[in-house]
């Protein structure tokens, strides 16, 4: 068993923690522990919403949920000898749910997933789907199901949204004038460009006083990925997997959290993932100098994980880059993207689920989504691909027609 660098009483707010997570990136703040290269150790982490999102019928938590709070990320861990230059290397070990706790907070035992209000923070699809949904997940070792997605049963792809290390100022400064650029093109949008820096419930660890009221006026929000690896909710950084990180400052100061049970490719409810608290077990190394040596000048690499669910059967749906009214765009995968979202939405329809059961499916389940043809102007082709053993029933189109059944319904707002 590696040793426990971070933990977590789940039964306690983030807030209240013996050793304080941090929910904004920001280069000054402490360290909890430092390693050699070479070490295994294990971070507990606390689900991205601090236990306020509950395992019950209603979405009223989820329409009301405050953004600030995100994301609480366990760290940060210095790496003896890393100097910016050189490239921290992270062994994903293992990572779950809460170990042997039952309870009402998101890891003991369960798990959700959410669509943001489109005045919340909206979705992928936030235009189709304004309001606030979920569903919870039971976990039955590494297969989940939801009584409101009745009929689904699969293995997740457990896997951390976020992962990365500590900014240097310079780093930050550049974050910040670039998103602060991108939101007064149209300050006022709903939702909103960009997550400016946010003071209201930042914690940075044990940075207090004056040092955290100036940090925290700068500190980069979690949301977005970043060339610090961030919140790059990548599903293929499952167990297995090893992620070489861009060091930036001294020590490098790896932080991790928002751990999913599962997602499909682009999470794109935007909580599109299953949510919980749990733990993740890392080893960490360094190539010194690996940054010029292999030409990385932002952002990680990985090998994907080698413990995931084996699917063999997809039925892939497709969507191009004309839009919803027609409209024709030039070459714009987005859009493609979404047109395939929504093409498989209204297949699933046809078997009686909603939309909005099935928009929560495609966050959730290990769908893969393709860039397929991106220079044939003007259509983006891009592909969504869902595996067909997920549903107790058989989803594959037919002469027989589609198999329309009472599905039930997720949770919605009151
Ligand atoms: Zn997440």
């Amino acid at each position: 068993m590696p040793e426990v660098l971070f933990s977590i009483d789940q039964s306690k707010s983030f807030f209240d923690q013996e050793v304080l997570p941090h929910n904004r990136w920001h280069p000054d703040v402490p360290p909890v522990a430092s390693v050699k290269p070479g070490a295994e150790f294990r971070l507990e982490c606390r689900e991205w919403f601090d236990g306020t999102i509950h395992n019950d019928d209603s979405a009223d938590d989820l329409r009301d949920v405050d953004l600030t709070l995100a994301h609480p990320l366990s760290g940060p861990i210095a790496v003896e000898g890393a100097q910016p230059g050189d490239l921290l290397v992270v062994d994903i070990l293992d990572l779950g749910p809460v170990p042997q706790e039952t309870g009402p907070v998101a890891g003991q035992g369960w798990g959700y997933t959410g669509i943001f209000a489109k005045i919340n923070g909206g979705g992928f699809l936030t235009d189709h789907f304004p309001d606030a949904y979920k569903a919870c997940w039971d976990f039955h070792g590494q297969v989940c199901t939801s009584r409101h997605l009745p009929g689904v049963r699969f293995t997740g792809i457990t896997h951390p949204g976020l992962i990365g290390v500590a900014p240097s100022h310079e780093m930050l400064g550049e974050w910040n004038r670039r998103e602060a650029e991108l939101i007064a093109t149209d300050p006022d949008r709903v939702p909103p460009l960009a997550l400016p820096p946010e003071p209201h419930n930042a914690v940075l660890g044990d940075l207090d006083g004056d040092d955290l009221d100036r940090a925290a006026a700068e500190a980069a929000r979690t949301q977005p990925p970043r060339e610090n690896g961030g919140n790059q909710d990548i599903k293929n950084l499952s167990r297995g997997s090893r992620v070489f990180m861009p060091v930036y400052v001294e020590g490098g100061k790896l932080s991790i959290g928002d751990l999913h049970f599962s997602q499909g490719d682009g999470e794109i409810t935007f909580c599109g993932a299953i949510e919980m608290g749990g733990f993740i077990d890392v080893h960490v190394d360094l190539i010194k100098d690996g940054m010029q040596a292999y030409g990385v000048t932002t952002n990680p690499m990985f090998f994907p994980g080698n413990v995931e669910p084996r699917y063999s059967e997809f039925l892939s749906f497709v969507g191009i880059s004309v839009d919803e009214d027609g409209g024709q765009h030039y070459l714009d995968s987005q859009i493609a993207y979404r047109q395939a979202c929504l093409n498989a939405i209204a297949y699933l329809e046809t078997f009686g689920y909603s939309g909005e059961q099935a928009y929560l499916l495609l966050g959730a389940a290990p769908i893969e989504g393709r860039f397929s043809g991106v220079v044939d102007i003007p259509n983006s082709c891009a592909t969504l691909y869902l595996p067909t053993a997920i549903f107790d029933f058989d989803v594959r189109p037919s002469g027989a027609g589609p198999e329309r059944a009472d599905r039930g319904s997720c949770a919605m707002t009151s």
